[in-house]
């Protein structure tokens, strides 16, 4: 057994390391407070693959192992939580299905466009009344017209509509065919009767857009049908499962960030005489963080290593997301905690890092979700 990452996977950590605390990490507070992303940032992405981390290098993707896009994804995460999250989903929902079930004239158009650093793509799934359960929620549905879809529906928490050059739209196609009655379609902002509405606002993750999208009427070409027509369900849980490591590799970064923030704290902060890293009681606090982070880290890159095997990796990520996004979670409580009155104020990153965070275990399935998928897979039927 060989835990240690490949010669080329080090080196690319060193160089997304490096890229990240230049050119992400110093901005993070300001985008935070600007709701803008780092653009600057962005467009420099595609020399090191970020924007196409496993779109084929023929459509300007960098063609990575999934070892690698989450090496990638946790420096990231490590630098900024909007960042991360818009990169990911534009790697993991956009790029990820497109190259996976595109046909040749779809990949041909949007993939060198996606991964240009001048767009960002976007997936919608979840509804106002449909997140969780998709299959008994999801009301959007597009019925075929000649040779177009038409489109009437709601989506809604939707990550970079408004940078993307076409979401993907999971649609009924077929109200009375359960769970295969779903399809996905290529929808291209700025279709009559599209609407992208104003970013939500939300508690944290602040620079990274989350829209509604309204379809009246849309009208698309039967050609717009991404992967097979009443596949779209089963297309969107094998994005899912992918999404999980991808998110689980975020955690790992914010709970590193907070970690290291903690830590500096704890050496510097006097208390009783002593600097408080030297009470037991915030002792364990790190021990502890150093610990989980390190667990969460086996779970996130072994899921990682059984997709690239081609092995059934369903399982792992569930595992990964669950305990890399709780990990997180109590990781950034306690480096606030660590940091006292200090921790809850906008002068310290751990403040936003902890507002960021808290999405982990909600998004791309919640904990509860994570939970039903392992017990389901554990006892078996
Ligand atoms: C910042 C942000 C970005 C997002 N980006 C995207 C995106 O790009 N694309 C997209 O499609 N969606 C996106 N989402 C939506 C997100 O994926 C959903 O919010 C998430 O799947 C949960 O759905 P819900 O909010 O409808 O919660 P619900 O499904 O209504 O769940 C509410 C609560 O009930 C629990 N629950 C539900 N069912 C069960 C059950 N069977 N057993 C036990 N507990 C259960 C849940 O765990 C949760 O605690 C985003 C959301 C946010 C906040």
């Amino acid at each position: 057994m060989d835990f240690d990452l490949s010669a080329e996977q080090v080196m690319y950590q060193r160089t997304v390391r490096d890229f990240c605390a230049a050119e992400i990490k110093p901005y993070a507070a300001q985008i935070d407070a600007s709701g803008e992303l780092p653009w600057v940032a962005i467009r420099k992405m595609p020399n090191l693959g970020l924007t196409g981390l496993q779109v084929e290098e023929a459509y300007g993707g960098a063609g990575l192992d999934t070892v690698s896009a989450a090496i990638a994804l946790e420096e990231l995460g490590w630098a900024c939580g909007s960042t991360a999250l818009s990169i990911a989903a534009h790697n993991g929902l956009s790029c990820g299905p497109i190259s996976r079930w595109g046909t040749a004239a779809q990949k041909e158009h949007y993939l060198p466009k996606l991964t240009s650093g001048e767009h960002l793509g976007a997936l919608a799934l979840t509804e106002p009344n449909a997140g969780s359960d998709l299959a008994g929620g999801v009301q959007t549905m597009a019925v075929r017209e000649g040779d177009e879809w038409v489109i009437n529906g709601t989506k809604a928490w939707i990550t970079n509509p408004k940078f993307a050059p076409v979401v993907i739209v999971l649609v009924r196609t077929d109200r009375e065919a359960g769970t295969r009655g779903f399809s996905m379609l290529l929808v291209e902002p700025g279709r009559h009767g599209f609407t992208i509405h104003p970013p939500e606002k939300k508690m944290g993750l602040n620079a990274s857009p989350t829209q509604m999208l309204t379809f009246d009427r849309v009208r698309v070409p039967a050609e717009a049908v991404l992967g097979e027509v009443g596949r779209g369900f089963q297309q969107t849980m094998q994005t899912l499962d992918s999404g999980r490591i991808t998110i689980g590799a975020i955690c790992l970064g914010l709970a590193r960030a907070a970690h290291e923030e903690a830590l500096q704290y704890a050496g510097q902060r006097r208390a009783f005489g002593k600097a408080i890293h030297e009470h037991q009681a915030i002792q364990w606090m790190i021990a502890d963080a150093a610990l989980e982070i390190e667990a969460a880290r086996l779970l996130v890159y072994r899921a990682a290593w059984l997709k690239d095997q081609g092995r059934d990796f369903a399982l792992a990520a569930a595992m990964a997301k669950l305990k890399a996004s709780e990990v997180c979670e109590k990781v950034c409580w306690n480096a606030v905690q660590i940091h006292g009155s200090y921790g809850y104020s906008r002068e310290f990153p751990v403040e936003r890092i902890y507002r960021d965070q808290r999405l982990m275990t909600i998004g791309e399935g919640t904990s509860e979700i994570q939970r039903l998928v392992i017990a389901r897979k554990v006892i078996g039927g």
